[in-house]
This record gives C-alpha cells, sequence and structure tokens, in this order.
C-alpha cells in the first residue's frame, strides 16, 4: 500500500465519487486509514454516527474481498442493497438465499468479482466457507455489532464467541470491529473474545444531541404516551417498547383506536407478518406516520433513518439497553425524542426478572447493578445527558447543562428531604421489613385499611406520619431511596422493600438526603383531532418538512418519485435517497448533473442512474 498521504487521498475520493459525501466525520478517516494499512480496530461509534464507511472504504481501498460479519439478514440485506446502489460488488450469504443464488455469489466471491461479502456469523466458521476463504484474497474481517460477543449484553449471540478463531486462523488479515455499546464491560470482553488486545480502539462521542431525552413518572403510562405524541409527534414514524408481547398487542390497538396508527411486533407473530410489518414500518416514504409497538426483538439493525421517537412503556434492563433502543429514533440527524414512563413496579418486575433469570450468582450480581444505573439514571435531578454519557466513559463539567432533555428544559426541585426518608424508613422497619411500597404507604399516610388493620399496622408509631404528603409523593420518595440504594426491593419476599447498609446513615441523620420534588400530573391536553404539525413548548416545528412551504410540493414529487423507485427495484425507499438528500435538493433546485453532484448523499452511481429523472422533476416544478 503506497504511503499515508495518498492513501488518505485516495480514500476521500471515493468518499466523494462512490457514497457522494463532501467530508469524513469524527473518527473515520483515523480509522480508515489504520485499517487500510493493514491495522487491527475497535471502533466505539454511537447508532448513526457511520460506522460502515469505516470498513466499507478500506474493503474499497484493499486488494481481495472483505468479509462482514453480521447478525442480522435485514441489516446486511441493507447494507448490500445502499452498497450495490452506489455501484460497488457486494453481497450477502444467508438463509434467505435458496441453493442456486447460494452457489452464484459463492462463485462470484471465489473468482474475486466481489469487494465486499457479508455473511452471518454461523456460516463463516463453517468447514465449507473456511474452504472458500483458503481460496481467495481477503481484504480484511470487519465483525458488526460486536457487543453481541458479550456474555453480559442484552444481545448476546453464542456464535459471535467463535469468531476469536480468526485472529489465528488469519493472523496477516486486519479486523476491525464495531459497535454502538461501549461500557467498559463490554469493551474488555470484545478485546478478549475476539482477538484484538493489540486492537487500536476508536472512541466517538456518545452523544446524539438531535435527541431529546425526557423520562415521566408513571401515571397510566398509555395515556401518558398517547398526551405525549399528540403534543410533539403528530403524523410522526416512532417505536414503543413494552416488556410482554400481550402488552404490545394491547398497546398497538389501544393506540390506532386513537388516531396513531400503530402495529405490533414480537416474537410470537408469525414471521410472514412479523416481516411484512417491518416492511410497511421501514419504506413507509409518505410518512403515513406508523408506529410500531414492539418488544426488545424489533429493532436491532433496523436502518430507518426518520425515527422520530422511540419510547419505553416498561424499563428496560440497562443503560446500555435504553441507549441502544432510544439509539434509533433521529438517525438522520434531526430533532427526535426518546420518552419514557418508569414507576416502582417496573423495578420490582426487572428485579424479578433478574432473580428468576438462568444465570448464575455472578450474572445476577451484574444485571442487579445493570438495572440499578439505569434506576440512577430514571431518578436523577441532574442533566440525562451527562449522566449517560458518564456512564459510557464520557465525564463532563459537573455544571453542564445540555438544553435538550427534561432536567435541563424544565429543572425538578430539590429539596432536603432527610425527614421524609427517615419517616418512609422507620415505617419499613416497623412494618417489619416484609412489605411492598403500598403497604408502606398506608401506613405512612395514616390510612386504615383492611391489611393496615389486619397486622395492626395502625398502632405501630410512623401510622401517619406522612399524612401531609400524597400517595404519589411518597412513591417517588421510595423509588429515590432505592435508587440511592438505601432501600433494597427483595423480590424473593413478594417485592418486600428492606434497608440496605447505608440506610444506618440516613437514620442516624449522618448521610443527606437529597429529594426530587415529585412532579404535578400535567394536565391531558384535550385536543381529539390529530394535526398535519405541531409546535412543542420551545416553538420546534416537529412534524416532517423541514423545506419551506414553497418547496414543500416539490419535496411531495420526489418522495412520490422515490417511493415508485424503491417499489420497482425491491429495496427501502431511503436506500434510493435520504429525506435529507431530497429535502436538500427540493431546496437548492439544481437545473444540470454538476449542481446536483454538489449535493450530499449524491455520488457517480446515484448522478448516472437518477440524475435526469431528478432533474427532470425539478425542472417541471
Ligand atoms: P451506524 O452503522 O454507525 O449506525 P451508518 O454507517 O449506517 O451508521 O451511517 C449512518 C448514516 O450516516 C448513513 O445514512 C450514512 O450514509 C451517513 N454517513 C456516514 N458517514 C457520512 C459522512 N462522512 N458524511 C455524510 N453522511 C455520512
Ligand atoms: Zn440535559
Amino acid at each position: 500500500m503506497a504511503d499515508s498521504s495518498s492513501v488518505a487521498s485516495a480514500a476521500l475520493a471515493i468518499l466523494r465519487n462512490t457514497f457522494g459525501y463532501p467530508a469524513f466525520r469524527g473518527e473515520q478517516a483515523a480509522v480508515i486509514a489504520h485499517l487500510a494499512a493493514g491495522g487491527n480496530a475497535l471502533v466505539l461509534m454511537p447508532t448513526g454516527g457511520g460506522k460502515s464507511l469505516c470498513f466499507q472504504i478500506p474493503a474499497l481501498l484493499r486488494a481481495g474481498t472483505a468479509i462482514v460479519v453480521s447478525p442480522l439478514i435485514a441489516l446486511m440485506q441493507d447494507q448490500v442493497a445502499a452498497l450495490k446502489e452506489a455501484g460497488v460488488a457486494a453481497e450477502a450469504l444467508n438463509s434467505s438465499l435458496d441453493g442456486q443464488a447460494a452457489s452464484r455469489v459463492e462463485r462470484a466471491f471465489v473468482s474475486g468479482q466481489l469487494k465486499l461479502l457479508y455473511v452471518a456469523p454461523e456460516r463463516l466458521l463453517t468447514p465449507g466457507f473456511m474452504r472458500l476463504l483458503a481460496q481467495t484474497e481477503i481484504a480484511l474481517f470487519a465483525i458488526d455489532e460486536a457487543h453481541c460477543v458479550s456474555q453480559w449484553g442484552h444481545d448476546f449471540r453464542p456464535e459471535y464467541i467463535e469468531l476469536g478463531q480468526l485472529a489465528e486462523r488469519f493472523p496477516a488479515v486486519p479486523r476491525i470491529a464495531l459497535t454502538a455499546t461501549a461500557d467498559a464491560l463490554t469493551r474488555t470482553e470484545m478485546r478478549a473474545r475476539l482477538g484484538l488486545n493489540d486492537a487500536r480502539e476508536f472512541v466517538s462521542s456518545f452523544d446524539r444531541p438531535n435527541i431529546r431525552y425526557g423520562i415521566v413518572e408513571k401515571d397510566q403510562s398509555k395515556e401518558q404516551l398517547l398526551d405525549f405524541l399528540r403534543a410533539h409527534h403528530a403524523g410522526d414514524a416512532g417505536i414503543v417498547y413494552c416488556l410482554s408481547r400481550k402488552k404490545v398487542d394491547e398497546t398497538a390497538v389501544w393506540l390506532s383506536a386513537r388516531g396513531v396508527p400503530a402495529l405490533p411486533y414480537h416474537a410470537g407473530m408469525d414471521a410472514r407478518t412479523r416481516a411484512e410489518y417491518q416492511t410497511r414500518f421501514v419504506d413507509d416514504v409518505n410518512a403515513e406516520g406508523l408506529t410500531m409497538v414492539a418488544t426488545i426483538a424489533f429493532g436491532m439493525g433496523i436502518d430507518k433513518p426518520n425515527v422520530r421517537f422511540v419510547a419505553h412503556l416498561d424499563l428496560p434492563k440497562s443503560i446500555e439497553a435504553y441507549y441502544q433502543e432510544t439509539g434509533r429514533a433521529g438517525r438522520d440527524g434531526k430533532p427526535a425524542s426518546a420518552w419514557m414512563s418508569y414507576g416502582l413496579q417496573d423495578v420490582v418486575q426487572q428485579r424479578r426478572m433478574i432473580d428468576e433469570s438462568e444465570g448464575g450468582d455472578e450474572f445476577k450480581r451484574v444485571a442487579q447493578q445493570k438495572l440499578e444505573a439505569l434506576v440512577g439514571l430514571a431518578e436523577t435531578a441532574q442533566c440525562r445527558r451527562a449522566r449517560l454519557l458518564d456512564y459510557f466513559g464520557e465525564t463532563l463539567s459537573p455544571t453542564f447543562h445540555c438544553g435538550n432533555c427534561d432536567n435541563c428544559l424544565n429543572p425538578p426541585t430539590v429539596r432536603d428531604g432527610l425527614i421524609d426518608a427517615q419517616k418512609a424508613l422507620s415505617a419499613i422497619i416497623r412494618t417489619g421489613q416484609r412489605f411492598g411500597a403500598g403497604h408502606v404507604i398506608d401506613v405512612l399516610r395514616g390510612t386504615a385499611t383492611d391489611k393496615v388493620k389486619q397486622w395492626r399496622h395502625d398502632q405501630v408509631k410512623t401510622f401517619g406520619a406522612g399524612a401531609q404528603l400524597s400517595v404519589t409523593a411518597w412513591r417517588g420518595i421510595l423509588r429515590q431511596l432505592i435508587a440511592l440504594g438505601h432501600v433494597f426491593v427483595d423480590v424473593a419476599e413478594f417485592g418486600a422493600l428492606k434497608l440496605a447498609e447505608s440506610a444506618q446513615g440516613v437514620l442516624k441523620g449522618t448521610t443527606a438526603v437529597n429529594l426530587r420534588e415529585a412532579e404535578e400530573r400535567p394536565r391531558r391536553t384535550k385536543s381529539r383531532t390529530r394535526s398535519g404539525s405541531s409546535e412543542d413548548t420551545q416553538g420546534r416545528t416537529t412534524n416532517r418538512g423541514s423545506v419551506s412551504a414553497n418547496d414543500a410540493p416539490l419535496l411531495q414529487t420526489l418522495k412520490g418519485w422515490r417511493l415508485a423507485t424503491a417499489q420497482a427495484n425491491k429495496i427501502p425507499a431511503f436506500v434510493v435517497l435520504h429525506d435529507a438528500t431530497l429535502e436538500a435538493i427540493a431546496t437548492a433546485k439544481p437545473l444540470t448533473m454538476e449542481d446536483l453532484q454538489g449535493i450530499s448523499g449524491i455520488g457517480a452511481t446515484k448522478l448516472n442512474r437518477y440524475g435526469e429523472q431528478i432533474l427532470e422533476i425539478v425542472a417541471a416544478a
């Protein structure tokens, strides 16, 4: 390979000519240079950060074929379709091909016609495929979604463990592992298991500035969600995550009946329906604004750029899972929301799932710590973004305010909560550390329910000691005591609250307790109609359409053309051209091929393939 400056200019030429982008982002150029020169790399970049080009461009710079390991067929197919659209010889080998199609791909590979070959991990290490690899020059190995190798992770794939063998079998071929999950534990595991101890690490900031984070106290979560969607995301596409299949089904029906068109998606549905719904959601170019209500089975590798919101009706397992799931919003860089409703019951439920899981003690301990970190994020009165980034090892100044999360936009009141905390702890002790939050709150508020009377808890000293606060306020206090680690939920005892060791300091008054004030329940928005666009409190237009009103008809025409083109070629619409590219065309109204070439997202192949059609549409507008 030639010297480094000529590699850099060759890489830039490919970026411009083949992919149609003017400049590299963040660490892309550095990763590409390192890999092209034969180095191993571990790349940690947030979703939408541009990981694919980090191996696609070296694949074009080096001799031979790049082998890309990818865990999901949908993900492979989208990338291969996009590469072909850009004029790059790429194919995928996976179970969706019949025998004949697979042999065609294999022959093209062995005869050196492919620049990139995508394969599923379980196929890569089969003897048959190993024989093919031995006959062919390999440019590099790229291991996408490399966090799948982590046993503690949310996407663990046992086949990924075997990929460690590549290091021994192909010591001379550079390897790159990429992921958007970057906590310290996963990072260590990826290095160890994938034989990447010598790999250079490239870490981008994990900040997704266009995502607005917000977490609300759970209080009739479906209604809360509907209010949120009506106020901020009328007509937008988004994903709603629920824990159980049953809740997915119910929520999809419930939302649809209230004017939010929604489809369910979970592993209990038959594969055909699932695939059909996924296509409807992903290819939805006319922004019919579909909402996918799903379990976590949905989403990995869903490369839909214009998901405007991701909502969680139930608490995920960890900050990594939360970050990964919310990261599916706003891949196009435009404003998007991550919204979650969360309550004490969520913590109990997740703890129960950990407890009942098959894992050993070590697994349960790690899972428990991860859950605690997420509860801490949900309860913090500080900037959510700062807290999230801190978890991924990016420490910001303590006074950092992102200005784009609920706590920054609407700072919660924090008060000295020592006395209330002591009352709550005392009520837990005096009722024998055997009851859940509901009963403890009844005692605190002096509510003489049958259960309270049956246990004679109306006789204990704390009975009624907290009558001045509402049930919601007490729930908030108990949740925060759990988040602070002073109280824990004993699942083995049906969710009984118990004191942790650190509670002693609170009881003695030597540990300060700052509590965030319970939020007053926001008034429900009354509007029953779906408006075409809406403004949020910051006056930001949240609906699609970031072109001027004058250019909107042209944009619509371009979208219609894109839909027809996508359908004719059986590819998702965004593979033809992204929204952002169509918007740039509608605004710039290029008249010549040269003008059109200057628009981000138009590479040489797309210019050839679509240039004239686009110019015609613009000229006719
Ligand atoms: P990731 O795999 O990190 O989630 P992708 O590789 O899918 O991200 O890239 C996200 C989007 O950003 C894609 O639409 C891609 O074409 C675009 N992109 C990547 N690099 C650049 C760049 N240098 N300039 C402009 N757009 C880019
Ligand atoms: Zn913030």
